[in-house]
């Protein structure tokens, strides 16, 4: 057409290169407090890229601690109405990891890290074992207490006494609970030797249509044993959060940084623990660093995880301390009141971008803990820097979290409690001598540290409890075996929006400035919500 002063729109792309204008804002730009104060998650969003791959293309594998990788960056938080054994269990198999609770006796908190350890195994180096002499009534005791009963049968009853047989639920179905292994276990054994690697063995396994395989010396000693079960689970769960050798889940527990707290920790590692997490509302004490020194000196395999921190300078101790993980966040949590009556906190986004970017400098992964309610938070808070996301109130309501549903103005719910809830301090007080420092103690603990150490309760008796948490319910939300694929698949989508195809990905664009950020003003929040309806039905997934 004469006279058009158009650009040609093939150049569009190469136009923009140049261009002087650019969408949104940097990292660094949305992340200046102050121009914009402190941040929120709800306060900003993601500029969308361009879509060139499926959804199902993206990889959600993120660094937790610096030696820890998981395949989802889920977390659970060490709440005593969030993450008990099962609910360690079944974020394991999912692909994150759950963080066993302490507001318990050492013992049961150890035992669940123990049932963490069990649940999925390549060889199980140290099967349960029985002698023929034992009675059907000890594998029944046994499946009763830890959930299995194929049962290796050695002439001396353990582990490196010769292989004579093998007993499984059939053989002691209908039985006579007092008659010995001998006149039931199965003598005819498929075996395979010492040696052998997981894959061959499992494919021994596989041909032999048996439960079991034992494994045995030149000498026909039993070495280990294969389940089946196994490998069904392997299939089942193909994201599953997994010691690369022994196949076993990783189990992760939270301690407190009191004496009491290094016998607490010895148990846990006992039972197999790999990832410490240091549980305190304010990280930056000298507790939490001597504790880091002597969990470092005396068990150098586990992974620690500090916290928590929401600044630069909290952290640099805690880095400098040797840590392997931060978990950040202050009074963002959604049972929380720290910021309310400590006047102390941060708001959650600009905590975790703070943190990470320092942080990433010495190669410490850090951990968003609290605040998040949707898939959107977890993509913010992994876009700001944080290699996983911790969560209390979405996972509350789920079955595999603590406690009994119950009705509620018409609704079926679950109670979850802040642990700084003079709920949960009162059940604390109630765990005899083992019990950790809760996360948040009062302050008279800190003026007489001895006393707190050597007999806590006794001088906590007359002290007045400053509640940092309240105590309701939450709805119910089925199964997180349901609940967690939600949040893996919600995320995988809103990469692919964002036009990045991994963590390491959307990190490193959001570094160089090509992910782009964008402030969200009053309106622009109510825009984004659900508006205009009479009435609505919020389903969030099928
Ligand atoms: P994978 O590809 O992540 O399963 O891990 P590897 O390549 O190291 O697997 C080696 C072999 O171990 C393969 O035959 C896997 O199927 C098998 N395997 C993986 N996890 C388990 C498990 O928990 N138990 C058993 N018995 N085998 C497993
Ligand atoms: P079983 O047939 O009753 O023994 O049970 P399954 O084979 O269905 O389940 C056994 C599960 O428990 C597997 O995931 C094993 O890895 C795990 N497990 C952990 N420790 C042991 C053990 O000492 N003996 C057996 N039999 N299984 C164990
Ligand atoms: P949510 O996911 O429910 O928003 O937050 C869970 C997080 O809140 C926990 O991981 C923990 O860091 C924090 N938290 C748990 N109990 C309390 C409490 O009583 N007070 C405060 N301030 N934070 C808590």
């Amino acid at each position: 057409m004469p006279g058009n002063s158009y650009l040609d729109p093939k150049s569009a792309l190469e136009h923009l290169k140049t261009y002087s204008r650019s969408d949104g804002l940097s990292v660094a730009e949305l992340m200046d407090s102050r121009v914009h104060g402190g941040l929120t998650y709800n306060d900003f969003l993601l500029l969308p890229g361009k879509i060139d791959f499926p959804a199902s293309d993206v990889l959600t594998e993120s660094r937790i601690t610096r030696n820890v990788v998981l395949k989802t960056p889920f977390m659970s938080s060490p709440m005593d109405t969030v993450t008990e054994g099962e609910m360690a269990i079944a974020m394991a198999l999912l692909g994150g990891i759950g963080v066993i609770h302490h507001n318990q006796s050492a013992e049961s908190q150890a035992a669940m890290v123990r049932a963490v350890k069990r649940h999925e195994n390549g060889f199980i180096t140290d099967p349960v074992v029985l002698s023929p002499t034992h009675l059907v009534e000890d594998v029944l005791d046994i499946k009763a207490r830890l959930g299995f009963c194929g049962i290796p049968i050695t002439d001396s009853g353990v582990l490196g006494g010769k292989l004579v047989g093998i007993v499984t639920a059939r053989d002691i179905q209908f039985r006579d609970p007092v008659t010995p292994l001998s006149q039931v276990m199965t003598t005819d054994l498929v075996t395979a030797q010492q040696g052998i690697t997981l894959t061959q063995a499992n494919d021994i396994l596989r041909d032999s249509k048996k439960g079991k395989l034992p494994i045995i010396d030149s000498n026909g000693a039993l070495i280990s044993l294969l389940a089946r079960s196994d490998l069904l689970k392997n299939q089942s769960y193909p994201l599953a959060s997994k010691n690369p050798e022994s196949k076993q889940l990783y189990a992760a527990a939270a301690i407190g940084t009191r004496p009491s707290d290094r016998e607490r920790l010895a148990a846990l590692v006992d039972a197999g623990l790999d990832i410490v997490i240091l549980d305190s509302s304010q990280g930056n004490s000298v507790f939490q660093i001597d504790m880091i020194h002597w969990i470092k000196s005396t068990y150098p395999h586990i992974e620690i995880i500090a916290g928590n921190v929401v600044t630069r300078e909290q952290a640099a101790s805690l880095i400098a301390a040797g840590v392997d993980g931060l978990r950040v966040g202050m009074g963002s949590g959604s049972i929380c009141i720290t910021q309310e009556v400590m006047a102390v906190g941060r708001p959650q986004a600009t905590a975790v971008y703070a943190v990470a970017e320092f942080a990433s400098k010495f190669g410490v992964p850090v951990i968003a803990d609290g605040g998040i309610s949707n898939v959107g938070h977890i993509v913010k808070a992994l876009a700001l820097g944080a290699g996983a996301v911790m969560m209390g109130g979405l996972l509350a309501g789920t079955e595999e979290a603590p406690g009994e549903y119950f009705y509620h103005e018409g609704k079926r719910v679950k109670a979850y409690r802040g642990m700084g809830s003079l709920e949960a301090m009162e059940q604390g007080q109630a765990v005899k001598s083992k019990g950790g420092r809760g996360k948040y103690p009062s302050p008279q603990k800190f003026n007489n540290v001895e006393n707190a150490a050597t007999s806590r309760y006794f001088s906590e008796s007359s002290a007045v409890k400053v509640a940092q948490g309240v105590s309701g319910d939450v709805q119910d939300k089925g199964s997180v075996k349901a609940f967690l694929p939600y949040l893996y698949v919600g995320v995988q989508h809103s990469f692919q929006d964002l036009g990045v195809k991994s963590i390491s990905q959307l990190r490193s664009g959001v570094e160089a400035g090509d992910v782009r950020f964008e402030l969200r003003t009053a309106s622009a929040q109510v825009e984004g919500g659900v508006h205009g309806l009479n009435s609505y039905t919020k389903r969030l997934f099928a």
